[in-house]
């Protein structure tokens, strides 16, 4: 019986003659690789994408990432396996969790006494481990946005918390500036980046106590000073991998400190001790996160990716600035360099839809705003190339002058 053939993946204008044979018995015996020559060259990434992507998360990953991971759907590290179907504990998928760790601590320059654990759960889930592991008393929590609200919920479950100052009052349009963080406070929670509000701190906070932050939707997009907090997380799906793992940067020192009984799971020491792999972790996430990171290393690490993506924002709100029928909603100073928010002047509020199907014409995906700001919402997370920016931007513009 000839084996079934199937084109493996399309994308853009690279055609892959990548095809699998699968015999009876389904094992995978042939590949065509030669298309994959110039996988490790980052700059093949950005030319091909058909569409440009504008989702807020799961969103845009660089296509080193995307095939560097199909390749290893289809033979992983040679062993003539799936990634889909290897042991998390063979030697060749410890060395994938174990560069990753590296490679995290290497961009975010952690220093020692730190542990980078790769988590299920998402982000929200470290809205509770956080105060399990970590709220003895009190805590500290700065309101900026439906996730915030969502952490601060949780935090509720296990002590005092203090909300020391809110932007609720303006549908968290800024960041609140004047508030005093307590000192008696075990730690103190923020949001770097408000993904649906668009609004943004890209500085550590000055803070009588240690920082604990969720970089979800902003982490790689900047330099850190990892040294003053005591847990860093991020779930994946905007600036890293796939869906299905979370990144927690857990300072040792700051474990051990509260009374209750915590969950196995649910204990960041349980993790620490076992190396992440006290369950089996999420594989093919973490594999697709080591391609990024290694892909941020080539590209010359965070300060880097900083400045291509100041240099994306700052292109579009000058766009959004001098345009008659659009305009910004977040506070310009506290502006994200992740999520543009913007939404049509009062005048022109009936044009919104219509904008919507102009931009999906050219290939733009991912622009509607989140329902709780409305308008659109660009995210310009890392792997987004200038040029997707540009044909934003032209499409704005030829928009404003139809109207
Ligand atoms: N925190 C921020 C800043 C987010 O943007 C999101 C999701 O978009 C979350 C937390 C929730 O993440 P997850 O869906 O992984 O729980």
């Amino acid at each position: 019986m000839p084996p079934y053939q199937f084109p493996y993946l399309q994308m853009g204008t690279i055609e892959y003659n990548y095809y699998i044979n699968f015999s009876l018995i389904g094992l995978l015996h042939s590949q065509n690789h030669s298309k994959f020559a110039e996988r490790n060259n980052p700059k093949y990434q950005i030319d091909e994408m058909k569409k440009h992507n504008f989702y807020a998360g799961p969103s845009i990953l660089s296509e080193y990432t995307i095939k560097n991971t199909a390749d290893a759907i289809l033979n992983f590290a040679d062993t003539g396996l799936s990634i889909l179907e290897v042991s998390h504990r063979s030697k060749e998928f410890t060395a994938v969790i174990e560069e990753a760790s590296a490679l995290v601590k290497e961009l975010l320059e952690v220093p020692e006494g730190y542990h980078v654990l790769f988590l299920g759960g998402g982000a929200s889930m470290q809205f509770c481990m956080v105060p399990y592991n970590l709220l003895a008393k009190k805590a500290a929590y700065l309101e900026t946005g439906t996730w915030a609200v969502n952490a601060i919920k949780e935090a509720k479950l296990f002590g005092e918390v203090d909300i020391v100052a809110s932007s609720k009052d303006a549908n968290f349009s800024y960041i609140p500036k004047d508030f005093t963080i307590p000192s008696d406070a075990d730690y103190f929670h923020y949001t770097t980046n408000n993904t649906i509000y668009g609004t943004e701190i890209r500085f550590d906070p000055e803070s009588p106590v240690p920082l604990v932050a969720d970089m979800s939707s902003d982490i790689f997009s900047r330099p850190v000073d990892v040294s003053k907090y005591d847990v860093i997380y991020a779930g994946a799906q905007k600036n890293l991998a796939p869906a299905g793992v979370t990144i927690a940067i857990v300072k040792e020192s700051a474990l051990g400190h509260v009374d209750r009984p915590i969950p196995t799971m649910l204990n960041y020491a349980t993790h620490v001790k076992k190396g992440s792999m006290f369950n089996t972790p999420p594989v093919l996430p973490i594999y697709s996160a080591l391609q990024t990171l290694r892909y941020y290393k080539q590209l010359g690490g965070v300060k880097e990716l900083e400045k291509l993506d100041v240099a994306k924002a700052a292109k579009l709100y000058e766009a959004i600035d001098s345009s008659r029928i659009f305009k910004g909603t977040a506070a310009v100073e506290d502006r994200s360099i992740m999520n543009v928010c913007f939404v049509m002047t009062p005048e022109y509020a009936e044009l919104e839809k219509g904008f919507i199907d102009f931009a999906t014409e050219r290939g733009i995906v991912g622009i509607k705003g989140h329902r709780s700001v409305g308008g659109f919402r660009a995210s310009l997370y890392n792997a987004l190339p200038m040029e997707s920016v540009d044909v934003l931007i032209q499409a704005m513009q030829d928009f404003e002058a139809k109207h």
